[in-house]
């Protein structure tokens, strides 16, 4: 099966996670990060998570080199329009990518969230000049954030819901529930924000209730991962019922150790249950692969056929709001 060639639509992909190897590299030098001279597995250490790690402290690292290079309209602009032509090259032609001005933004006085947003818009609109392909944004909060931030980026993507198309809750699910921001999740549906909630990704005793409550708390009509489903029927079935579609995103899950192996990827007892699900890479460039990665491993490991990959590419492309 040549994967490449499958055409595919892709609706879990983080922008900032997404960065390209081959730039964080370049900017990683420019900054004085490392320099040029470093062995390359000297940079791939510095940059990459490539092998399954603990806890939040590695990947908080990680992500705050990104967020440290991020320093500019022009760089954020690049990486827009790289993260575009990586997808496209991997054969996404309809493309959801959320990101966080939050993240970007950190504690800098010279980007406001309008000149993110609009880096980040003209970068996709450079790429699809030459990969003629759908992206839509999604706007991301973070579980652990104050009301105030919440509302104040609630706020922020509402006044943009004519580029952006949804609104995304993630990080620390372990240690912090999503209840809170129930009024900003209903407030941004009203305003026509699309939901979807990052649930049921890590391993703990709670994640049918985390699952459960981004359905019935905070409106999600996606959830991102939900994984964790697997372990209960009943959810499950009650998931499938609801038409419900699952945004997987299996080595990311790997790499977190919330599932123990490749071949322990828990998607044929989901979608024997009748969940919708679909595939995605969540954040390749952090990871080290690519979604054609993904699909070989399912291909390989799981049996999953040119006519399921397809299946799931069309649930994926009905569960978005084009
Ligand atoms: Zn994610």
């Amino acid at each position: 099966m040549n994967v490449n060639a499958i055409p595919k639509v892709e609706l879990h992909r983080h922008l900032e996670g997404a960065l390209r190897y081959g730039t964080m590299k370049e900017w990683v030098v420019a900054d004085r990060l490392l320099p040029a001279s470093s062995p390359e597995a000297q940079f791939k250490d510095f940059i990459l998570i490539d092998k399954p790690v603990d806890g939040l402290k590695v990947f908080l690292e990680k992500f705050g080199l990104i967020h440290q290079v991020l320093s500019s309209e022009a760089r954020i602009q690049r990486m827009a329009c790289e993260a575009c032509q990586d997808a496209y090259a991997e054969g996404v032609r309809v493309l959801e990518l959320r990101y966080s001005p939050v993240f970007i933004q950190g504690a800098r006085k010279h980007l406001g969230f309008d000149q993110i947003h609009a880096a980040i818009l003209q970068g996709i609109q450079q790429a699809v000049k030459s990969c003629p392909m759908a992206v839509g944004l999604i706007g991301i909060l973070g579980r652990e954030w104050d009301l105030r931030t919440a509302t104040r980026v609630t706020d922020f993507f509402i006044e943009n819901k004519d580029t952006v198309i949804g609104m995304d809750l993630a990080n620390d699910e372990a240690n912090f529930d999503g209840k809170p921001f129930a009024g900003l999740f209903r407030k941004a549906r009203s305003a026509g924000l699309h939901l979807t909630v990052h649930a049921g990704e890590s391993l703990i005793p709670t994640s049918s209730q985390s699952i459960l409550s981004a359905l019935d708390d905070l409106g999600a009509e996606r959830i991102g991962h939900g994984v964790q489903i697997h372990k209960d029927p009943a959810l499950m079935e009650e998931v499938a019922r609801r038409g419900v579609l699952l945004e997987l995103c299996p080595t990311s899950n790997i790499l977190t150790k919330s599932i123990a192996a490749p071949a322990a990827y828990p998607i044929n007892r989901i979608r024997a249950a009748g969940v919708k699900v679909c595939i995605n890479a969540d954040d390749p460039g952090v990871f080290d692969y690519d979604l054609n990665h993904e699909y070989r491993m399912l291909a390989q490991l799981h049996g999953l056929t040119e006519a399921d990959f397809a299946a799931m590419n069309r649930a994926a492309f009905s569960s978005t709001p084009t």
